[in-house]
């Protein structure tokens, strides 16, 4: 794996991080106190191609390739993790996987616009009911002559109240072979579908989390992604390659807790000198650069992989793993240099705490990450 960034991959490095000090970092305390990012930062992300990394040109697309992706990834995760989610879930889990399974018409109805930042897309496989064990969602899809009516709800939905499209996972078919699950495109202004913003969350407060509830939803046959009864291979696909992008989000709450953590012990003073001068405050700024290290490099290698052709699967898990869990320590070692600072929201680290715990729990909680490496590892499924 070659380590250096090719200029096309610096360059899209740089404008992000120009982005991120110019259009982000003002706001981002306001934008968490009002529990509201301003919802104008879409289009911009659209306007500068964040939202079409990947994807190809034909479509809307910035094209470039995971490597890329995962840099935007991280900067604008080192400026607030909740934008972060909005390009991770819009383009990474369902862009991207439109790309993949879609039809050519659902490319041509929904990546020009998703790219651009027009639309809004969000992910619905987790239900009220079921998270970890998704296999075993209930939301139902029957169909009516060229027709399919939905009924049932999605929780935890990151975009939701945002969203114009969901991708949606709805049992759909009983017949045996598979776990008769199907994925739709369902737009959000159809009849019978309603959202529930959540308030209250620890972390990620300026993202527009919500519940999603259908009831009779008609949607046409033509809504449906991939064969019947494919839905949830589209699911975990789209979920390993989104491993990386939370990974590479992690990666950056973790460089803003190095960068902020390292600024603050340069210039506080305490017993007549900075506490950089102290060995554990040294300690405390070490174990924070390690992380970002070893977490930046088990993400580059999916990116690496992904863009090689090669299994990725695995090497996703274990870098959102080892990088959610490593961005939750940097920002908790980042907050202690800060001291009681810390523990108010004018300063940095206290915010990045919070966005940092939600990544061991989404896409995948950290035990359901070292159920799929063990299973890749004995052979043996612990689920
Ligand atoms: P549960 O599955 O009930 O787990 C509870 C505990 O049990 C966890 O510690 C878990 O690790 C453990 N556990 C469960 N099964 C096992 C097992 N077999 N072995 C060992 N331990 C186990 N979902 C979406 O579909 N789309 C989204 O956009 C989305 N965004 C989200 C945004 C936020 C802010 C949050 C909080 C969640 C979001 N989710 C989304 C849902 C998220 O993916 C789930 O919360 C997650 O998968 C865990 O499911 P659960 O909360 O039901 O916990």
């Amino acid at each position: 794996m070659n380590l250096e960034l090719s200029e096309e991959q610096s360059a899209v490095r740089q404008l992000a991080k120009d982005f991120v000090a110019r259009e982000i970092a003002p706001h981002v305390v306001e934008w968490d106190r009002a529990e509201n990012v301003d919802r104008s930062i879409v289009k911009k992300l659209g306007a500068l191609g964040f939202l079409g990394l990947t994807i190809p040109e034909e479509y809307g697309g910035s094209g470039g390739d995971h490597l890329a992706y995962c840099l935007v990834t991280e900067e604008l995760g080192r400026g607030d993790s909740s934008v972060r989610g909005i390009v991770s879930v819009s383009l990474g889990l369902v862009a991207k996987t439109i790309a993949h399974w879609g039809t050519e018409e659902q490319k041509r109805q929904y990546l020009p616009g998703l790219t651009s930042g027009e639309l809004i897309g969000c992910f619905g496989l987790t239900e009220p009911g079921t998270g970890s064990d998704a296999g075993n969602l209930t939301t139902r899809a029957v169909r009516e002559g060229d027709d399919y009516v939905i009924n049932g709800s999605k929780m935890f939905i990151t975009n939701g109240t945002w969203a114009d499209v969901v991708l949606l996972f709805a049992r759909s078919t009983d017949a045996p072979g598979h776990m008769g699950i199907s994925a739709f495109l369902v737009p959000t202004d159809t009849p019978g579908l309603t959202r529930t913003t959540i308030h209250g969350k620890l972390g990620l407060r300026g993202q527009a989390t919500a519940e999603l509830n259908f009831e009779d939803v008609r949607v046409p046959a033509s809504a449906m992604m991939a064969p019947e009864g494919k839905g949830f291979s589209v699911a975990m696909s789209a979920l390993a390659k989104g491993r990386m992008s939370v990974a590479a989000g992690c990666v950056g709450i973790a460089q803003a807790a190095l960068d902020c953590a390292l600024k603050y012990a340069g210039e506080r003073e305490q017993f007549g000198k900075t506490i950089a001068h102290h060995q554990l405050v040294q300690e405390l700024i070490t174990d924070i650069s390690v992380d970002v290290d070893a977490a930046r490099l088990l993400t580059w290698r999916v990116a690496d992989l992904i863009d090689r052709g090669k299994p990725f699967v695995t090497e996703a898990s274990t870098a959102k793993l080892f990088a959610s869990e490593a961005a939750v320590r940097a920002a908790n070692n980042a907050l202690q240099v800060f001291g009681g600072y810390g523990f108010i929201d004018e300063y940095p680290a206290g915010k990045l705490l919070r966005d940092a715990r939600v990544m061991t729990l989404y896409e995948g909680t950290s035990q359901i990450q070292k159920l799929v490496i063990g299973r890749a590892l004995t052979g043996v499924s612990a689920f």
